[in-house]
């Protein structure tokens, strides 16, 4: 029988071979601490499939539909949606790709959201495989994210200062427009870290008390980070 990661032409033999097709990773660290791009690497490098629940809202902000019209207001300004809304959009999620590795970018980001994430999965008969802290000091989130830039399209990410497309404006793998997030000004970025401090930090204890929560600098940047956390989810499935 084929398994599903036989169509992915990106994954590598090794990864296909690490990987417990259940695996469920959260990511966690502050905005501009570079969990996107990690998560896109391991769904390229080692097959996850890649949940941003930013992403998602995003996108139905730009499709117009009833949750996108709902959210609109919470992600442009840079706060979190409520609870109710998130658990819901993702339980839909949990059960389309049951059984598959599954990295969680930006989710969950309150206690609640990590109780009822539990409950969901609980109720597959999974778990939460491993958490992995992404850290980084606000000054450098701030630098960052005012450079950073995302393809309309495909959602590629790039950063002016240190990892700029190769044509301005354009997504190199796509040829999609390059635009600025709304949420990544200055003063919405402030605001974002603040409502991280406040509402997602948390979380950070939360899991240390239940299982082994991993942390990465989020300062040795790309490649040495995903080092890390290749690293990271071997050794745990020793
Ligand atoms: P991100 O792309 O992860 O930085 O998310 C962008 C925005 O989407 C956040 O600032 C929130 O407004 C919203 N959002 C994304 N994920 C969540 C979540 N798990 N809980 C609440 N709001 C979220």
């Amino acid at each position: 029988m084929r398994c599903w990661l036989d169509s992915c032409p990106k994954v590598n033999r090794l990864a296909y071979l690490l990987l417990r097709y259940e695996m469920n990773v959260v990511l966690l660290g502050p905005p501009g601490s570079g969990k996107g791009t990690q998560a896109e690497l391991m769904h390229e490098r080692l097959g996850f499939v890649h949940y941003s629940t930013g992403d998602v809202f995003r996108d139905h902000i730009k499709r117009k539909t009833p949750v996108g019209y709902e959210v609109k207001e919470y992600v442009t300004s840079g706060r979190l949606v409520p609870d109710s809304v998130v658990i819901e959009v993702v339980n839909a999620f949990i059960a389309e790709h049951v059984g598959k590795p599954i990295v969680y970018d930006g989710f969950p980001r309150t206690i609640p959201q990590a109780e009822g994430f539990g409950r969901v999965l609980d109720g597959h008969g999974l778990k939460v495989d491993a958490v992995v802290l992404i850290d980084l000091a606000d000054d450098e989130v701030i630098r960052r994210l005012t450079a950073r830039r995302q393809c309309r399209k495909c959602k590629k990410i790039y950063n002016l200062t240190f990892r700029p497309s190769r044509k301005e404006g354009i997504c190199d793998e796509c040829g999609g427009e390059l635009y600025q997030r709304e949420d990544d000004k200055e003063e919405t970025i402030r605001r974002r870290l603040d409502v991280y401090r406040e509402q997602t930090e948390p979380l950070i204890k939360f899991y240390e008390d239940k299982f082994k929560l991993e942390r990465i600098a989020g300062e040795l940047g790309r490649d040495k980070v995903f080092e890390e956390l290749k690293r990271i989810l071997e050794t745990g499935k020793e």
